[in-house]
């Protein structure tokens, strides 16, 4: 199954298309979202501001995924906004997808349920399909296949500021395979066993560790705790090579089978972060200072005066989350010596 992958170690440079591969094959890339029908008029005012701050001048793909059929009025409202040269596809998710594996005892998952009822989202069943999809199977899905960026989207989110230059091609040439706007720290409560599985993934298969890895993000002590940062995935941009990998798709395979999808609460952001911090070099792995973001209830909003006029941004510079205590924008600028700007200090709390 696992034969023929790209493996990271090995085969890194193949990530990113040369000169040469471009002319003859562009770039592809999409905004990917999972979303339900009733989530229209959230998604709606999400995509009208990647348009306008964006996607008006390229023209890139969306695509749509829903566990149940989308409705018609889901797909015409939607297509409505989005510029009539972009391709917009609508799926429905086959039953592998968004169901049980064989290898969960139902009766086990049920008991979770129950115990970790006072955790947000822990008594949900669906959050737990919607967590594993965008684990382990998104990026497995036949009409990905022709992509090599995807971005993804959520409702109730929004952009604030103009990107007057193609991010994709930008995150190719630039040799970037994840790209974040926000970062902070998990409930711990939601997946207690996630940094052992990961120990013991990491202790049989040392080879696969990046010699030049982001651990110090994820760590304070070289491994031995996960510090609980991440990336906040409900906004990526990313190499689909990653997700293809042998690295990844052995490691998401790995703690599928734990059941930490089912007897945990383990979230995506997590175990993407996780996998990108120690499977690719620290570089590959960039903070999008100028994307302005804002998802329920963090936004990140450019506090360098220069970012914000240049690409005409209409957040609200004092609400930016990067420098605040529960994020994690200080562990990622000194984790690789970088130099925060001006004021940062005014927003630790
Ligand atoms: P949060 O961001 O962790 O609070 O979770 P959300 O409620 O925003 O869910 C994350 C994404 O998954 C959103 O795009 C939702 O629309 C989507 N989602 C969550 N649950 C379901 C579900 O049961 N079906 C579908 N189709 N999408 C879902
Ligand atoms: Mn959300």
């Amino acid at each position: 199954k696992f034969d023929g992958l790209l493996d990271m170690t090995k085969d890194y440079e193949k990530m990113f298309k040369t000169e040469q591969q471009k002319a003859k094959d562009p770039i592809k890339a999409c905004f990917m979202s999972l979303v339900r029908n009733e989530d229209l008029y959230s998604i709606l005012p999400t995509i009208r501001k990647i348009e306008d701050r964006f996607n008006k001048n390229y023209h890139y793909s969306y695509v749509f995924f829903n566990d149940i059929a989308f409705t018609e009025e889901f797909k015409a409202k939607t297509k409505r906004i989005i510029n009539p040269e972009s391709e917009v596809h609508f799926v429905t998710l086959p039953k592998e997808m968004w169901s049980y594996p064989d290898f969960i005892d139902l009766n086990e998952a049920a008991k979770t349920r129950e115990k970790m009822k006072d955790i947000i989202y822990g008594s949900s069943e669906s959050y737990r399909h919607m967590c594993r999809f965008n684990s382990k199977w998104f990026y497995q899905h036949p009409i990905m296949d022709q992509f090599d960026y995807y971005w993804r989207i959520e409702p109730d989110t929004a952009i604030y500021c103009d990107m007057d230059y193609d991010l994709f091609e930008y995150m190719n040439d630039n040799k970037l395979v994840y790209g974040f706007s926000i970062s902070l720290h998990e409930y711990e409560s939601t997946i207690p066993n996630l940094w052992p599985a990961t120990k013991n993934f990491v202790q049989q298969r040392p080879h696969y560790l990046n010699n030049n890895n982001f651990l110090k993000f994820i760590s304070e002590d070289e491994g031995n705790l996960f510090n609980q940062c991440h990336f906040w995935s409900n906004f990526e941009v990313v190499n689909l090579n990653f997700y293809r990998s042998l690295q990844y798709q052995l490691y998401v395979e790995y703690l599928d089978k734990t059941g930490i999808f089912f007897y945990e609460r383990a979230g995506d952001a997590p175990v993407h972060s996780i996998a990108a911090a120690l499977f690719l070099p620290k570089e590959s792995i960039k903070y999008f200072d100028s994307i302005a973001y804002m998802h329920p209830p963090y936004t990140h909003c450019p506090i360098d005066d220069k970012v914000y006029m240049k690409y005409r941004c209409d957040c609200k510079q004092p609400d930016d989350f990067t420098f605040q205590g529960y994020s994690c924008g200080n562990q990622y600028y000194d984790a690789l010596e970088l130099e925060k700007p001006d004021g940062w200090e005014s927003f630790l709390n």
